[in-house]
């Protein structure tokens, strides 16, 4: 009898014990992921921007095998004893849950019922229905680093294979962005002993470089050519860019930066590229410029000053600087609560709606909280008229006001490549929840 009961107390209630552990943490993340999904619907952000997940609901068995899989960890929660897309802007299309899922619920599509997602159409070779134009990486609708490196290795293994490659009297390509896909492209042009230009608009790095500080990348091993091979699986953003910066220098590889690609003419069986700098005869174009599009300019007097920046990259910048940032948006939001938080910068927060609608609550919460401790002004219902030196023209309710000022960051969203792709004469197609 007390053999028993010394049994059930050394194997029972640990067993009890552990499963109560388990239902209350299962409790507590169902909590969680169903307050990003209100607040993700709270601000519309409920149309995932390319590839993502379908779940079908009759096959979802709840296990969060998937919600443990995702690598960006709050974007799937359970919600309802069913997995949910609860962070649908967020996903970037791992793909780690399709995998993961026991019951093979998952499906990875584009677009959605509502929100179509226009793609290009490309061969198998990486070329569009423009000969000698080719696409390579995000923009042809496959996200990660991964593909786009591979992508953009595999296009220009096409390129050198083209009829006319290899004449002196031009370039053999211009590659069109220095993100994973057009700086893989780059040693592999160089490998293959091309002659070839890249141009940028921004800097080093694509999206890469403006994740946010310290973010940890999810990735697998790829083959660099020239360098060899690439083993992260999980390193920090600024690791990454490091090694591909030290790649970049030991394989001499040059790139234009702040130069953007306007438009293409045909000339003979190649191109003329019009950049913002210039023009190149070329053979060939790959264009490797993702799908995050240009920064939205505002188009007041004075935006063409170094002062005016689209993004933050290191709030210690703008330490003891008057700051501007622009926009209602969750970029806007985040920026300016995060100079805030990390500076001694004098913030203000500039919006031409009346409210924060558009941001989740989380970022608006971390606004409040900095202009109730007097960190942030916000001031709603106000545009720029004019940028100077040290001070900006702002419009408000009550008439103009000149804020003293160092530095602006506007985050009005940007300008999506469909239709510059379209302006080349590419043809796209449109998914709705296609795989
Ligand atoms: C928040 C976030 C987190 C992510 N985390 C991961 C992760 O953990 N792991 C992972 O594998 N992937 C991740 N991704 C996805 C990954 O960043 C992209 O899939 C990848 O960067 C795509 O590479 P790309 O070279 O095709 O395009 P991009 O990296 O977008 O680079 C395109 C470049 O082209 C330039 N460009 C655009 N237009 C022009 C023009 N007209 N002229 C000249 N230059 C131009 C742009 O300035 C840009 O530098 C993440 C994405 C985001 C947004």
């Amino acid at each position: 009898m007390l053999d028993t009961l010394v049994a059930a107390l050394v194997y029972i209630v640990p067993f009890f014990g552990g499963l109560m552990l388990f239902a209350t943490a299962r409790r507590k993340a169902a909590k969680r992921a169903t307050a990003v999904w209100k607040d993700s619907q709270d601000a519309g952000l409920i149309e995932p921007s390319s590839l993502h997940p379908h779940i079908d609901l009759s096959l979802c068995c709840g296990s969060a095998a998937c919600v443990t899989a995702c690598p960006e960890k709050t974007v799937i929660g359970i919600v309802d004893g069913k997995a949910q897309l609860v962070d649908p802007t967020a996903c970037i299309g791992h793909g780690a849950c399709e995998a993961a899922c026991p019951t093979h619920a998952i499906t990875l599509v584009f677009g959605t019922e509502r929100r179509g997602v226009e793609l290009p159409i490309v061969s198998p070779q990486f070329e569009t229905n423009v000969p000698g134009l080719f696409i390579a990486g995000e923009l042809g609708g496959m996200g990660l680093i991964r593909n786009a490196i591979m992508q953009g290795v595999q296009a220009i293994d096409a390129i050198a294979r083209l009829p006319g490659i290899r004449r002196n009297d031009r370039l053999d390509v211009l590659i069109v962005g220095a993100g994973p896909a057009g700086f893989a492209a780059s040693l592999a042009a160089k490998e293959a002993g091309l002659r070839f230009r890249t141009i940028e608009q921004e800097t080093f790095g694509g999206t890469v470089a403006h994740f946010p500080r310290g973010k940890l990348v999810m990735t697998a091993p790829a083959r660099l050519p020239i360098v060899g091979q690439m083993r992260f699986r999980e390193v920090s953003k600024e690791t990454l860019l490091a090694f591909w910066k030290d790649a970049k220098e030991r394989a001499a590889i040059e790139l234009n930066y702040e130069e953007q690609l306007l438009g293409l003419e045909r000339d003979g069986e190649g191109f003329v590229a019009q950049t913002s700098c210039g023009a190149y005869r070329t053979r060939a174009v790959l264009l490797a410029i993702g799908r995050r599009g240009t920064p939205r300019k505002l188009g007041v007097p004075g935006e063409d000053q170094s002062k005016v920046v689209y993004r933050l990259t290191d709030p210690e910048q703008f330490s003891g600087k008057r700051v501007l940032v622009v926009g209602g948006g969750d970029s806007a939001l985040e920026a300016a609560a995060t100079i805030s938080d990390e500076t001694n910068a004098i913030v203000d927060l500039s919006y031409r709606g009346d409210s924060f609608q558009r941001a989740k609550r989380r970022n608006r919460q971390r606004v409040e909280a900095a202009v109730a401790s007097g960190r942030i002004t916000v001031r709603l219902s106000s545009q720029i008229l004019q940028i100077d030196k040290l001070s900006v023209k702002l419009a408000t309710t009550a008439g103009a006001i000149d804020l003293p000022n160092d530095s602006i960051i506007v985050c009005a969203g940007g300008v999506l490549p469909t239709d510059f792709l379209k302006s080349l004469g590419i043809t796209t197609t449109t998914k709705h929840g296609e795989a």
